[in-house]
């Protein structure tokens, strides 16, 4: 347990911290409380990272209320004078090295995973997340195969259907989709998707892209867990349901007609800053926290600044 207000630090650092996602806010607010000089980063334009993308659906009021709270106590800590902040502002190594900081922390999120598949030049695409934040990058689009049937993937999903009125498809090559997602968040998002005639394809992989039609390899084998199914929960991995009907390889050719791809599959923790810094031994402290740590949620990121900030 942590006391909700830390004790001053004994010695007073001065502290860059980049990326002011909900780990790097966090962060900067608990450092700064302990008496440290922090100034805090952000290449975009807006604080929030990842919470802002992920606010855009109705639905996710409770999210983009805890984002427009994180926003407004970042603020008024600099109003205050606590924090310094620099929007508009990529750090990279040299930049960090000539300000000579005394603790350098990194919380700069994930790098989005992208699909190189033959005709990726001629198809329209976005990434989920920049689509959420830039509706208008829909264009005159009507038909949208969204290629990921993740958490990030299914919400897009909702949000185009019930929100924008498109005609989705959500691609997903395991055999459930959002698997590992809260069973009643899950079920709530497929009940609705299912509503709204979200087209779900389940163990299907993408294999390129022709003439305005993603070409994917489905199988069709009668024991493809039916994706729209909520009651039945997800065992574990490391569990075998001796009594689950065996699922043969039968894939076969099909292709879908979209005027837009969207890439929800997923990121990669983004050390790649943290390891430069590393390696040029850019100030005597260095720590990557958040989802470039690990990938995670909002809680994870926030444990991970609340533990450190404590600590330094
Ligand atoms: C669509 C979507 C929905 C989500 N929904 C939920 C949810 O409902 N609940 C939940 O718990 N989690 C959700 N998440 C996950 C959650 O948003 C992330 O886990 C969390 O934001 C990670 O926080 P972070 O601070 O580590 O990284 P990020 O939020 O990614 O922040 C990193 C920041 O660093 C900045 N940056 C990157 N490089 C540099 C640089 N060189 N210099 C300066 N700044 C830089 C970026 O612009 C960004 O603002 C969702 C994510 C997405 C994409």
């Amino acid at each position: 347990m942590h006391p909700a207000i830390p004790a001053d630090a004994k010695i007073k650092k001065h502290i860059a911290v980049i990326g002011a996602g909900p780990a790097g806010c966090n962060f900067a607010l608990q450092a700064a409380a302990r008496g440290h000089k922090v100034d805090l980063y952000e290449k975009s334009g807006s604080i929030g990272g990842k919470m802002n993308p992920g606010s855009t659906p109705k639905g996710k009021f409770d999210f983009n209320n805890y984002r427009m709270y994180v926003e407004a106590t970042v603020i008024k800590a600099a109003e205050e004078g606590m924090i310094d902040i620099f929007l508009n502002t990529e750090c990279d190594l040299d930049t960090l090295k000539k300000k000579s900081y005394d603790t350098i922390v990194t919380a700069i999120g994930t790098k989005a995973a992208e699909l190189n598949v033959p005709g990726y030049e001629n198809m329209k695409t976005a990434q989920a997340t920049e689509l959420l934040e830039n509706p208008e990058l829909l264009g005159e689009a009507k038909k949208v195969v969204i290629i990921g049937g993740g958490v990030v993937g299914c919400e897009t999903a909702y949000w185009l259907s019930f929100e924008k009125n498109m005609d989705v498809t959500v691609l997903e090559m395991l055999p459930y989709l959002m698997d590992g997602a809260c069973t009643a968040n899950r079920g709530h998002l497929i009940y609705y998707m299912k509503k709204n005639g979200v087209k779900l394809i389940n163990m299907a992989m993408v294999k390129g892209f022709e003439n305005s039609k993603v070409k994917i390899s489905r199988n069709t084998h009668k024991n493809v867990p039916n994706p729209y199914n909520t009651w039945q929960p997800i065992l574990p991995k490391n569990i075998e349901n001796p009594l689950a009907p065996k699922v043969k390889d039968e894939y076969q050719e099909e292709f879908l007609d979209a005027d837009l791809v969207v890439f929800a599959m997923g990121g990669k923790p983004d050390d790649s800053l943290y390891y430069a810094l590393q390696e040029a031994h850019a100030a005597h402290e260095i720590y990557n926290i958040g989802d470039s740590f690990t990938a995670g949620r909002v809680l994870e990121a926030n444990r991970a600044a609340y533990n450190l900030a404590v600590k330094l």
